[in-house]
């Protein structure tokens, strides 16, 4: 195949960090590569597309009601903006500015991160619960459920939840308290999938709302993204994503819109940046069906056959040690972890921007540099980019 990038003189990197979106996400199967080519060959109402991709999603999730989104990010944003308007097509016009709304979003201050952006945009407030003491070394203590049926009140729109395995508190818990308190509860699950089984967990845990990413390991294009949960919620990001540049007499509601009983249509949303193409709705479906279709110890040990091909190649480098992490049951792609105990972090990061800055650029994953370690992950590698791998790293280590 020629390289698609040679035109524009861009050199592709060899990726051993993992679907990042600043690395261009993850890699396509074919099949999913030739399903957005198609789609892109004719033209369909794209409100009946959803709607179609949407009962698949919530069929294979258990959700009520389902839609692609461009990624997780914007899933959090039209997820907020659905909160905070519900199904009134005047808040929806108003937003960003939510006067006189239920506009406040409650997360564990633990739980805030840079993607919350998404939903500040629509005109929500983050209000904080708990002060983790992790960090002094104090103590254990996370935002506890006491904290959050305390910050409770008529201004709060939703709670925002950021899924991972030491999250606190636990989402169940939560949402069983945020129904008494009739408070949606929206995942931030954008890299939780693989495991599989969570496609259904958080909605089983109680979640209204759950955003994954199409672009991480699912497979699909990088700017997708799922976004399940409740009808009600569902029918009023769709409304807020699409332009409704129609009569309301002449607009035919897709069937998941038919019992909205919107008093008149919204203008363009806030979410109308965020459109998702007919291109990516397809890939998204076609990636995500041969995702469940794999099996994911199978997945897994490709993944890890990978890692240990890094690993062999890098015994015996100088001043490291080797081990691999990650487990066949957790089925996220295991990692090959190389310490560094007598480099300062400093020195292990500069070790990292010369294997970025050299020819071919291998990135890696520098999360743990201030343990002086760097991590390989196997998952968007092409095959045989092992051996580029393990000859850059020695090059940069023995050289
Ligand atoms: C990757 C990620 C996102 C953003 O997902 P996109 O699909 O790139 O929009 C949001 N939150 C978390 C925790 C992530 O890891």
């Amino acid at each position: 195949m020629t390289n698609p990038f040679a035109a524009l003189g861009v050199a592709p990197i060899v990726n051993a960090c993992g679907p990042m979106t600043r690395l261009s996400g993850g890699l396509m199967r074919p099949e999913v590569a030739a399903a957005m080519a198609a789609a892109a060959q004719a033209c369909v109402d794209v409100a009946v597309l959803q709607d179609a991709a949407g009962a698949k999603l919530a069929a294979l999730s258990g959700a009520e009601a389902g839609m692609v989104t461009c990624g997780a990010a914007a899933g959090l944003m039209l997820g907020a903006a659905a909160c905070i308007a519900g199904l009134d097509p005047a808040a929806m016009n108003a937003l960003p500015f939510a006067k006189g709304l239920p506009n406040e979003i409650l997360m564990a201050k633990s739980q805030r991160n840079f993607y919350d952006h998404a939903v500040r945009q629509v005109g929500a407030r983050i209000v904080d619960v708990g002060l983790p003491d992790r960090y002094s070394g104090a103590g254990s203590r996370d935002a506890e459920l006491w904290e959050f049926a305390a910050a409770i009140n008529e201004r709060t729109a939703a709670i925002l939840y950021v899924a991972q395995p030491e999250a606190e508190p636990d989402l169940a818990e939560l949402a069983a308290l945020a129904a008494e308190r009739g408070v949606p509860v929206l995942v931030d699950a954008a890299a939780a999938l693989p495991p599989v089984a969570n496609l259904r967990a958080f909605i089983a845990a109680g979640a209204a709302l759950v955003a994954f990413s199409g672009g991480k390991l699912v497979g699909g294009p990088q700017a997708s993204g799922i976004l399940i949960g409740r009808r009600r919620l569902i029918q009023s990001a769709l409304l807020q994503q699409l332009d409704h540049d129609v009569g309301f007499a002449q607009w035919t509601p897709p069937p998941l819109l038919r019992d909205a009983a919107l008093a008149g249509l919204p203008h363009h949303g806030v979410g109308r940046p965020a459109k998702v193409g007919k291109e990516q709705i397809v890939g998204l479906m076609t990636a995500l069906e041969l995702f469940l279709a794999e099996n994911p110890a199978e997945r897994w040990r490709r993944w890890h056959a990978r890692c240990l091909r890094m690993a062999e190649g890098l015994a015996g480098l100088p001043g490291a040690s080797i081990t691999l992490r990650g487990r066949v049951e957790q089925e996220a792609p295991p990692v090959v972890v190389l310490d560094f105990p007598a480099r300062t972090p400093a020195e292990v990061g500069a070790l990292i921007k010369r294997l970025q800055d050299g020819s071919p650029s291998v990135r890696v994953n520098a999360s743990e540099r201030r343990q002086s370690r760097i991590l390989l992950g196997p998952a968007c590698l092409r095959a045989g980019e092992e051996a580029t791998v393990v000859a850059r790293l020695r090059a940069e280590v023995e050289g």
